[in-house]
């Protein structure tokens, strides 16, 4: 164990504990109930869980919802959900941050009540101009130096709701000329006549986000609060709010960077939009990567925790290829799933030396690589379906799938020779005929003579008819997401192809919304939880089996 090496934030927290600071780990994952969880949010969800794990700690579901903005609530449970399938779980551990709006505003209070905080009238403009820049120093606000009385009477009366949204603001006093802008005399409380879900019409003042957000973590007893990068140069503010409202043990903050993935749409606005537009079926479309859509693409939570692994923790932005996600779902699935047999662009194989209208069951291996998958019987006759591409008139050379005069292995079948080709008026090819033999049958040791090739099909009476969706990148790679002209997305407009007329095994009668096979030489493909009935099986192909990622 002491051989693994440890990613920076577990040094800290090693450290920490080994000083005595904490004696045991609480972290948090704390979302703002305003949109669907994405990929990012996963790589957090998944740290801070993991780290209260390892340490034999706590891990808290915190919903950050201390603006009081309408549409909020609805990402409630589809958040729950999210983090519940990561494995993410909080048991009783369950916060809602408006319920500790009581706490903040007494620890505004006694902020006032220590000299630490002050009633503002400057509007937002006027602050902006007092605040300075990062090379010249704020100026103290006129207001700045109002009596402990005055300033707990006025925060009283805006608390009241005596003042108009911007009237006044509560801030802390801090330093204006503080190199870090944050600390300028910050903003803690402003007057929002706004009905909060949570709390309807108790308050019409509302804390800020740097306020609330350490009060939260300390009333929560978290020790370590991991944030992403963007809120390095809010530390001081953090740890200046945790120790004026004199609260201990003191959570501490430390931030890692985001994640980001090459290539791909993560901008809540950009994906509005695109639903907005139908060029997504919704926020869980499988070409996006937020959770859900990622659930519905088939990728599981153990391939998220295995790419969000291999991510790593650092404090260095950079951006990750999403082929790196395809390796860990390849790799999750590769012995646990069956592989079956699918046509997705077929043509009919009639063998024309095979008994008209008879069946026989041949066994097939689930999984050549891990036998414990079992076998299972499948159907063959004289008519199945191949893939188009596995016959060619005049093939070019090295290839060794079926063409005239040529013989190749059936799958689990019989070695079959392409004995001739029907077409349509245009010159399509509609059906090719072989012959087989019935000695090669799989499984009886056969070593007469080799074939090159060895192709997949499915018996025609038998097999069914499905839907299957194959995916590109949403975004066209060549030109990068965002447009440089206009800012607009560069979409690719083949990233959704919709094969009505794919023919697969009859052996999905049990199979389940989300459930995944390999289908054999053409990628890891899953049942579509939105669209997928018994009756009409709609698969979204996960990911194909080549890769070009090398681990
Ligand atoms: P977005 O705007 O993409 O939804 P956000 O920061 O507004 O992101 P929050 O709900 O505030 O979303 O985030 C909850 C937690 O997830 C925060 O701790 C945040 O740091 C973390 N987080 C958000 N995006 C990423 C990311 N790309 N990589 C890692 N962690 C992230
Ligand atoms: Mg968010
Ligand atoms: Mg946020």
């Amino acid at each position: 164990e002491e051989a693994v090496s440890r990613n920076f934030i577990e040094q800290e927290i090693d450290k920490d504990l080994a000083e005595g600071v904490y004696t045991e780990v609480c972290t948090r994952f704390p979302p703002e109930p305003n949109g669907y969880l994405h990929i990012g949010h996963a790589k957090s969800i998944l740290l801070n869980y993991g780290l209260a794990e390892k340490y034999n700690g706590t891990f808290h579901l915190r919903f950050d919802d201390t603006n009081p903005t309408k549409e909020d609530m609805e990402f409630v449970e589809s958040i729950k959900e999210d983090v519940k399938w990561l494995g993410a779980d909080w048991k009783d551990h369950l916060y809602f941050a408006s319920d500790y709006f009581d706490i903040m505003y007494e620890c505004a209070v006694k902020l006032i009540k220590k000299g630490k905080a002050f009633v503002c009238d400057l509007s937002a403009e006027e602050m902006r101009e007092y605040r300075g820049t990062l090379t010249e120093p704020g100026k103290n606000s006129p207001y700045r130096d109002r009596s402990v009385e005055e300033n707990l009477r006025l925060f009283e009366e805006m608390k009241e709701g005596k003042y108009q949204d911007g009237e006044k603001v509560l801030r802390a006093k801090i330093d204006m000329a503080s190199p870090n802008i944050n600390m300028r005399d910050p903003v803690i409380y402003r007057v929002a006549h706004m009905t909060h879900h949570n709390t309807g019409d108790k308050w019409c003042i509302y804390p800020m986000y740097d306020f609330a957000h350490p009060i939260e973590d300390a009333v929560e007893k978290i020790t370590h609060s991991i944030c992403t990068l963007e809120f390095e140069d809010h530390r001081p503010l953090y740890d200046w709010v945790v120790r004026e409202c004199e609260f201990d043990p003191a959570p501490r903050q430390i931030e890692f960077a985001k994640l980001y993935l090459t290539n791909v749409v993560t901008g809540k606005r950009y994906i509005k939009k695109l639903v907005m537009d139908g060029i997504v079926d919704g926020w869980d479309d499988p070409r996006l990567v937020s959770i859900a859509a990622l659930r519905r693409r088939g990728f599981t939570p153990e391939s998220i925790k295995m790419f969000v692994e291999l991510c790593g923790v650092s404090k260095s932005q950079s951006s990750v290829d999403y082929a790196m996600l395809e390796y860990c779902i390849r790799e999750d699935l590769k012995l646990k799933k069956p592989r079956m047999m699918a046509i997705l662009d077929p043509i009919k194989l009639v063998i024309d030396n095979y008994p008209e209208g008879e069946i026989e069951y041949l066994d097939a291996d689930n999984n050549l690589e891990n036998p414990e998958l079992g076998t299972r019987k499948l159907p063959f006759g004289r008519e199945l379906y191949i893939e188009r591409e596995d016959f060619m008139i005049e093939p070019p050379k090295k290839y060794f799938r079926l063409f005239p005069g040529n013989e190749v292995r059936l799958m689990n079948a019989y070695f079959v020779r392409c004995e001739s080709y029907e077409t349509d008026e245009n010159g399509n090819v509609t059906v090719v005929h072989g012959t087989y033999d019935p000695e090669t049958k799989c499984g009886t040791g056969f070593t007469g003579r080799k074939v090159k090739g060895t192709i997949h099909w499915v018996e025609a009476s038998h097999a069914r008819q499905a839907e299957i969706r194959l995916y590109e990148n949403l975004v066209d790679e060549e030109k990068g997401v965002y447009n440089k002209e206009d800012g607009s997305l560069n979409l690719n407009p083949n990233s959704l192809e919709v094969r009505k007329n794919c023919f697969v095994e009859d052996s999905f009668g049990e199979a389940l919304a989300g459930d995944s096979f390999q289908f054999v030489r053409n990628g890891y493909f899953c049942i579509d939880s939105k669209d997928s009935t018994p009756e009409n099986l709609v698969f979204n192909r996960i990911v194909s089996l080549k890769s070009s990622f090398k681990l």
